[in-house]
């Protein structure tokens, strides 16, 4: 590719057929090395952009972290006006310089309302990339925090000089370390709005400040997690999607509770999982390739852990009951754990009766039987007075044929249901992804969720061969989004 020669009449002219007129206001970010070889170096594309905005425009760039040659030019130009903030300052040129930057660290947010990321847009003012792509685009920032993301943080107190004397601020709603900017880009194109143009080897975009600020606070509003990236080893992005997604939770009337051997095996690697997943709760099952019933007073060791690490235990669930109830009951009452997930068998009325009394509950879930028969035994418990709590397993009807959603659920069994299991399987009785088997998972979900559900959604291993925490999280939470 042969090298641009740029001169100021080139760099003037690449400026005003992207659309840059003289008494316009402008917040650039740019990279002099992108343009080519510049007559005269980053001067002369400063005097460029001075000389279309004319005397009534105004140039603005962020001054934060490094942001190039041409940013310090701006900087240190001696008719620059510069605002005051620690971690969001801006300098500017031209007739609104001092208006835009005026009391910038009053602002409540660093890059919101009173700043002068959006003055500049109630201005009529235009962004410009210069060779640089939407990541460093600042009033990206502003859209974060206009949307006010579950995952933005407060920052450390700083003190900094001003002109009424030191001040000590933080600032809410900050946005966090890494983000992914880059994907906003072509969701700009398609709007219309942005005319992408070339000035020497560089590409350049120019969209008005408030067009790039509706767009992606609409856009935003159903798709939080758009400034962030997807790279399960950035831990930036992990965290602040957990954010996103507990977040996401808290709206629902369910509470969502995770199996520890769908969390992983031991229980460091269980934390980091269900921390990552943004899943606040954990129903014990297995426990380093145990089951966890059988753990005895190790039991109480293992709650501890989760527990300092703010995660609930929902319940403590046996896959079968062959040992000595008591015993079971006991370790978990000791380990404070008041509610257990158990099979429900011809012994339900038996344990059901040895948990009452020890004020502890039991939610029993249906293995290989028909929903007559789950029914009919809870039915029984309550002529015998008892007040029988039923986990439904979509995938334990499926095996047995039934479809769970059509036949089961709508058969008496709703009023019993404090859980239910969210995993699938098919009529043959294979496990299967959610929504990939006969379990009818998604319609189940919805059911629940319209009755306004308050129990446990718990997500439940497909078995050895299943999709881990992750996956089948993502699972989940796609199919709650397209509802
Ligand atoms: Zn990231």
């Amino acid at each position: 590719m042969a090298e641009a020669h740029l001169t100021q009449r080139d760099i003037e002219a690449g400026l005003r057929q992207l659309g840059l007129s003289q008494g316009n206001i402008v917040l650039m970010h740019s990279s002099l090395a992108s343009m080519g070889w510049v007559e005269g170096g980053a001067n002369t594309v400063l005097s460029a952009l001075l000389s279309v905005l004319g005397p009534d425009g105004t140039l603005v760039v962020p001054i934060f972290g490094d942001f190039g040659v041409l940013t310090k030019l701006v900087e240190n130009h001696p008719h620059a006006v510069r605002s005051v903030h620690p971690l969001a300052a801006v300098a500017a040129i031209g007739r609104d310089a001092a208006a835009i930057c005026r009391d910038h660290w009053k602002a409540e947010l660093a890059h919101g309302p009173d700043t002068p990321y959006v003055r500049i847009a109630d201005l009529g003012g235009w962004v410009l990339l210069l060779g640089v792509d939407q990541d460093r685009n600042t009033t990206l920032h502003t859209v974060e925090e206009l949307l006010r993301l579950p995952y933005l943080r407060t920052t450390e107190e700083e003190t900094f000089e001003t002109p009424v004397g030191a001040v000590t601020k933080s600032w809410p709603l900050f946005p966090g370390p890494h983000r992914n900017f880059i994907g906003s880009d072509a969701l700009l194109r398609a709007s219309g709005k942005m005319t992408v143009g070339r000035i020497g080897t560089a590409v350049t975009r120019l969209i008005r400040s408030r067009d790039l600020i509706d767009i992606m606070v609409e856009y935003g509003r159903t798709n939080p997690a758009w400034a962030l990236c997807d790279n399960p080893n950035c831990p930036d992005c992990v965290a602040q999607l957990a954010a996103l997604r507990r977040d996401r939770l808290t709206k629902e009337s369910f509470h969502l509770a995770a199996g520890s051997r769908l969390a992983g095996r031991y229980i460091p690697e269980m934390i980091d999982n269900l921390t990552a997943a943004g899943i606040r709760a954990v129903e014990l099952d297995w426990v380093q390739g145990r089951p966890a019933c059988s753990l005895g007073r190790r039991l109480a060791g293992v709650c501890d852990e989760f527990r300092a690490a703010g995660i609930v235990v929902s319940a403590l669930r046996a896959e079968a009951v062959t040992e000595n109830h008591e015993a079971v009951l006991d370790s978990a009452r000791t380990a404070g754990i008041m509610r257990l997930v158990l099979p429900l068998s011809s012994r339900a009325g038996l344990i059901g009766r040895a948990a009452s009394d020890k004020q502890m509950e039991v939610s029993f879930f249906n293995v290989a039987m028909s929903s007559e028969i789950a029914s009919q035994m809870l039915l029984d418990m309550q002529s015998d007075g008892l007040k029988p709590r039923f986990t439904f397993s979509a995938a334990g009807f499926a095996r047995a044929g039934e479809e769970p959603f059509l036949k089961s659920y709508k058969r008496k069994l709703r009023r019993f249901v404090d859980q239910l299991d969210v995993a699938d399987a098919t009529f043959e009785g294979a496990a299967t992804p959610l929504a990939c088997g006969n379990g009818e998972i998604k319609e189940m979900i919805s059911i629940l969720r319209c009755a306004g559900f308050d129990g446990w959604l718990t997500l439940a291993s497909g078995g050895p061969d299943g999709e881990g925490l992750r996956q089948t999280c993502d699972r989940f939470m796609c199919l709650l989004d397209h509802m």
